[in-house]
């Protein structure tokens, strides 16, 4: 049943992202006005708002003037809605009948912070920003949520939030320093990673850091390799950093014991 919930509350989501994705880059109020057609402003109708079974039903296509309507919307339902269950199946795996009311609270908000991923990567790739109306908000709830009684304690909410936010920024100061040229990390990512701490502590957000710095290494590298780059293009970091926290959540223990391990074998003679 709740597997089944957690798709069917992913696809709303994703609606509502979209609607993130679109209006908050444009500092656009995400409640008014409604839903509306960006090629001829026409109202989208209840029934027209489906999570992608509208979009399959209008075969693509706004129903007063019949403009194309981007694929991304469904595809990003879609993703949320895989998303939502993975975090599920991962998250909420033990029993939560025997959870008290105070652990929900910080459940609930690890399930959001991970969905939003999505958003933030995608407005990310769009216009190279991680808006403040995501992380500011997330930095306050995580450290506030920490104060009920869950893994996570005020103090390894304040340690997170300092030393997520503060090793990135220190990270990006050193790239500044040594290429010599703008900002070679935004301060969006820098909150970003100060909201992992915040919500998840220390451990995971500087975890998500090194994943995040690997993925985007490896990617960005190969793309340069392949020409379809050029290395003074600024690549957005929101995207890796996100799949780094995803990382870290949902394998980093695993991932940390295995390297030690394997450490530990090939230096033992
Ligand atoms: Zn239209």
């Amino acid at each position: 049943m709740i597997y089944l919930f957690s798709i069917c509350l992913g696809l709303i989501l994703g609606s509502f992202f979209n609607v993130l994705i679109w209006r908050i880059p444009r500092e656009e109020s995400i409640l008014w006005p409604p839903s509306h057609c960006p090629s001829c402003g026409n109202a989208i109708k209840p029934w027209e708002n489906i999570p992608v079974i509208s979009f399959l039903f209008l075969r693509g296509k706004c129903s007063n003037c019949k403009k194309n309507i981007s694929w991304v919307y469904p595809f990003i339902e879609l993703m949320t809605a895989i998303c939502s269950f993975i975090i599920c199946f991962f998250l909420f795996k033990q029993d939560i009948s025997n959870l008290s009311w105070f652990s929900f609270p910080p459940l609930i908000l690890q399930y959001l912070f991970l969905l939003l991923m999505l958003p933030v990567a995608v407005i990310d790739i769009k216009h190279y920003i991680i808006p403040d109306r995501f992380t500011l908000p997330l930095i306050v709830c995580g450290f506030l949520i920490s104060f009920l009684p869950g893994d996570i304690t005020p103090i390894q909410s304040l340690a997170g939030i300092l030393l997520g936010g503060g090793t990135l920024y220190l990270i990006g100061w050193i790239g500044t320093a040594i290429l010599k040229k703008g900002d070679a990390m935004g301060f969006g990512d820098v909150k970003l990673m100060a909201a992992t701490g915040a919500i998840f502590g220390a451990k995971i957000s500087l975890m998500s850091i090194v994943f995040g710095a690997f993925f985007g290494s490896v990617i960005g590298l190969t793309l340069i390799a392949c020409k379809k780059l050029d290395p003074d293009h600024h690549i957005p970091f929101g995207p890796f950093l996100g799949a780094g926290i995803w990382l870290s959540i949902m394998a980093g223990d695993l991932i940390l014991k295995t390297y030690c391990t394997y450490i530990e074998k090939i230096t033992s003679f």
